[in-house]
């Protein structure tokens, strides 16, 4: 397996650039989320990866090989585009060792090859049997099986759960990333999804017009979001953003929102224009008596172990998750408080987070 480098990625459709210089690094073994919303250009970038699409400029690495100009079947990356993608005719053995026999491998050595990727995705039992009798769950480990087979160096994915249902998607999802674990393939999976992204990726890059906003761990990108958009697209239910009305000076540790001073970290630098939104997830806003924020409860939906409280306030609705168990009603009065330590400020200008202290200094 092998890091994969790309550098200034951009990609030109006539005159509309749907990749704008992208740089990042795959580690070794890494399983690389791209994630954005439609149209963002993460699939653009996986196909340069793979070959598919020749970029505009930039220059992509794979083991530190150039192989930006190279064609697709001389990059040893295996593409997964669906992993439903069988030849119906065959049995699950002649599935798997067709990819193989169409490179010329020595029979001995195909046969060790089936041998391990039956055991690795538990398919030995059904090596005779054809494919289109197979249940979904063994048609995607037989696809799967028949890219792991050519032991490529990596594994590129583009939304391969997309077609299923909800269930069989998380089942899916966690034998994708178990079977990552085991043999600690460099993959770069392609994903609209926050949820898939998280639960599944070792790092994501988020993207949204042609550039990638932030890279980093899951846990990186859910509490430290680089920028507004980050901090917005991942996480269910949504960030709440609050706008700040005055100005904040350095140093500061209370904005005010719709005439209440809320608490903040201390803030490290002044926004150009002076003007921020508060960003704070609904997992840290406490309903409190004496919370700065006041309003009314205006929706709560039952979700098993929690509700999400939706308070309508002056400066817009806010979502607020707390225990199943407490009571509330509809129109009751409420006071909101802020997690100090885990309420975000963006620069409204711009939208980048701005750097802040820690909550006890
Ligand atoms: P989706 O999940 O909808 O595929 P995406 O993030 O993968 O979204 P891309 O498929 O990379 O987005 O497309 C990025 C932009 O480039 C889109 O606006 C798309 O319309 C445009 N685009 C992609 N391929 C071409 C092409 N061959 N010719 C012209 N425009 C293209």
């Amino acid at each position: 397996m092998a890091e994969i480098r790309v550098h200034n990625l951009l990609k030109r459709f006539g005159a509309f650039i749907a990749v704008k210089g992208v740089s990042l690094t795959v580690a070794d073994g890494d399983f690389f989320v791209l994630l954005g919303p439609s149209g963002c250009g993460k699939t653009t970038t996986l196909r340069m990866i793979a070959g598919l699409e020749i970029p505009t400029e930039g220059e992509i690495r794979v083991g530190g090989e150039d192989v930006t100009f190279r064609r697709a079947a001389q990059r040893d990356i295996a593409f997964v585009f669906q992993l439903f993608a069988l030849y119906p005719h065959m049995n699950v053995r002649d599935n798997l060792l067709f990819p193989l026999k169409a490179q010329g491998v020595a029979r001995r050595e195909r046969q060790a090859r089936l041998a391990e990727v039956a055991r690795l995705l538990r398919i030995d039992q059904i090596l005779r049997r054809p494919v289109g009798g197979l249940s979904s769950g063994d048609r995607q480990r037989v696809a799967l099986g028949r890219a792991i087979i050519r032991r490529p160096k990596a594994f590129l994915m583009d939304e391969p759960l997309g077609a299923l249902d909800t269930e069989f998607r998380e089942l899916m999802a966690e034998e994708l990333r178990a079977l990552h674990d085991r043999i600690a393939a460099t993959t770069v999976y392609v994903t609209h999804d926050q949820t898939e992204a998280m639960a599944m990726a070792t790092r994501i890059a988020v993207m949204d017009r042609g550039n990638v906003l932030q890279v980093g761990t899951p846990a990186e990108i859910y509490e430290r979001p680089a920028t507004r958009f980050v901090a917005g697209f991942v996480g269910t239910p949504v960030m709440n953003f609050l706008p700040v009305r005055l100005p904040v000076a350095a140093g500061t540790r209370r904005v005010v929102i719709d005439g209440a001073e809320v608490t903040v970290r201390p803030l490290r630098e002044v926004p150009a224009r002076g003007e921020t939104v508060l960003g704070v997830r609904p997992e840290h806003v406490a309903l409190a008596d004496d919370g700065p924020l006041r309003g009314q409860i205006y929706g709560l939906e039952y979700m098993g172990a929690r509700q999400i409280v939706t308070v309508e306030t002056a400066a817009g609705h806010v979502k607020v998750r707390v225990p199943a168990g407490e009571r509330l009603r509809i129109g009751e009065n409420v006071g909101l408080r802020p997690d100090p330590s885990r309420a975000h400020l963006f620069d409204a200008a711009t939208e980048r987070a701005l750097v802040m202290g820690n909550a006890d200094g």
